[in-house]
């Protein structure tokens, strides 16, 4: 049978094959993801913080390895499922972001602990700091996770961080690390200036939880926080001492449309695409490509047409598996097969819909990299 995969896999290599890729195809650009990710470790370096890269965005041992060489100290994983599927892969450092209480992911994290050198998860509550120490059989680092607000995991207040740390001081097995505080919300205000007001507002609040621990002998040696948002603001701000960035290598709509411009840092670029093919035209002005809710996550928007329209053109949802672009002069005449790159509006979510990066050099198809972690959400 000829799939795709071997389709694909004989194009490697041969000068303009991205054109030639069948569609929809999740395409890398391998210049402009080194370009973001040496930029993120340069500043990394460049403020003494340590980099922690979020794999929750690419969900690769290729993308994670990359930016392990280029001065990242490990990475990090959303859930148990992606963290051992990276380690499978050959990653030796990884800080699970999110609390893991499912007694079945206890079992295989307790696992998962004696094949790794340096795994790390975060923890909010005293029974699952106790279940914790009562299934694993060599140290495990954990670190305090603190709400930064939104009531999503962590820690409600200083006082409540203290009561953990305290807990967690009378299990042998478990080695306290720090304090994790990422503030989601904050990531996407538009304003830079906002934005700035809103992440220091948090951070001094973060202090305040650092100062009681310290108060009780538990200061924290690793802060960790911080997104492709606030990164740079985190810096000048100074009391996160590790970054979990994750966007930054590929870029998409919600952050493109924030002013990450307007800091001293150099921007990054989009280096994630899909591409497409245009399957019907037969309205001027309109074209219907292969590309709908399957190829795009949905939760924030609609893709950014970046080539094979007019300038202005848009793109509309039309079901699972169709998207409409639309000219805004209502003119352009498109011929079917036509090829069309955009932008996915959320890259984490989007990635996850598609088995494999298509890595593109200009235009020629140089690998192809499974999403190793594809699906790997518990
Ligand atoms: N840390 C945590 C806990 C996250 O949930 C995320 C993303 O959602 C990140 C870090 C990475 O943030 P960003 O994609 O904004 O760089
Ligand atoms: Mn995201």
């Amino acid at each position: 049978m000829l799939d795709d995969v071997r389709l694909h896999q004989a194009l490697i290599g041969q000068p303009g094959s991205r054109a030639r890729l069948n569609t929809p195809a999740l395409v890398v650009d391998r210049d402009a993801l080194d370009r973001n990710i040496r930029r993120m470790a340069d500043l990394a370096r460049k403020h003494g913080v340590a980099l922690r890269p979020h794999a929750k965005t690419h969900k690769s041992v290729d993308i994670a390895k990359l930016q392990i060489a280029a001065g990242a100290v490990g990475v990090c994983c959303a859930k148990l499922g992606e963290a051992e599927a990276l380690a499978e892969g050959g990653v030796e450092s990884i800080l699970i972001t999110s609390p893991v209480v499912a007694a079945p992911a206890l079992a295989r994290l307790k696992a998962l602990n004696e094949r790794m050198r340096d795994l790390a998860v975060v923890v909010d509550n005293p029974a699952n700091v106790a279940a914790l120490a009562a299934v694993v059989t060599r140290p495990l680092n954990v670190l305090i996770d603190v709400d930064p607000g939104i009531h999503r995991t962590g820690v409600p207040s200083a006082a409540a961080a203290v009561e953990l740390f305290k807990v967690i001081e009378q299990h042998k097995k478990l080695r306290y690390r720090g304090v994790q505080m990422y503030c989601g919300r904050q990531q996407h205000i538009a304003s830079y200036k906002e934005r700035t007001d809103a992440i220091s507002e948090r951070m001094d609040y973060l202090k305040s939880v650092i100062a009681a621990l310290k108060a009780q002998g538990g200061a924290p040696e690793v802060v960790t926080g911080a997104g492709t948002g606030t990164h740079h603001i985190d810096a000048s701000l100074g009391v996160l001492n590790e970054w979990q960035v994750g966007s930054y290598a590929f870029m998409d709509r919600q952050y493109a449309e924030c002013d990450l411009a307007n800091q001293p840092a150099v921007p990054y670029e989009y280096s994630l695409f899909v591409d497409a093919t245009v399957v019907s035209a037969n309205t001027p002005g309109r074209a219907t490509i292969d590309a709908g809710y399957k190829a795009f996550a949905t939760d924030g928007g609609v893709p950014v047409v970046l080539s094979g329209a007019p300038k202005g053109s848009v793109y509309q949802f039309m079901g699972d598996e169709h998207g409409g672009i639309v000219d805004p002069e209502s003119k352009h005449v498109w011929t079917i097969g036509d090829s069309m790159r955009l932008a996915a509006p959320h890259c984490d979510p989007t990635v996850n819909l598609y088995d494999a990066y298509h890595v593109v050099s200009g235009e020629t198809l140089v690998a192809i990299w499974p999403i190793t972690a594809r699906g790997r959400s518990r």
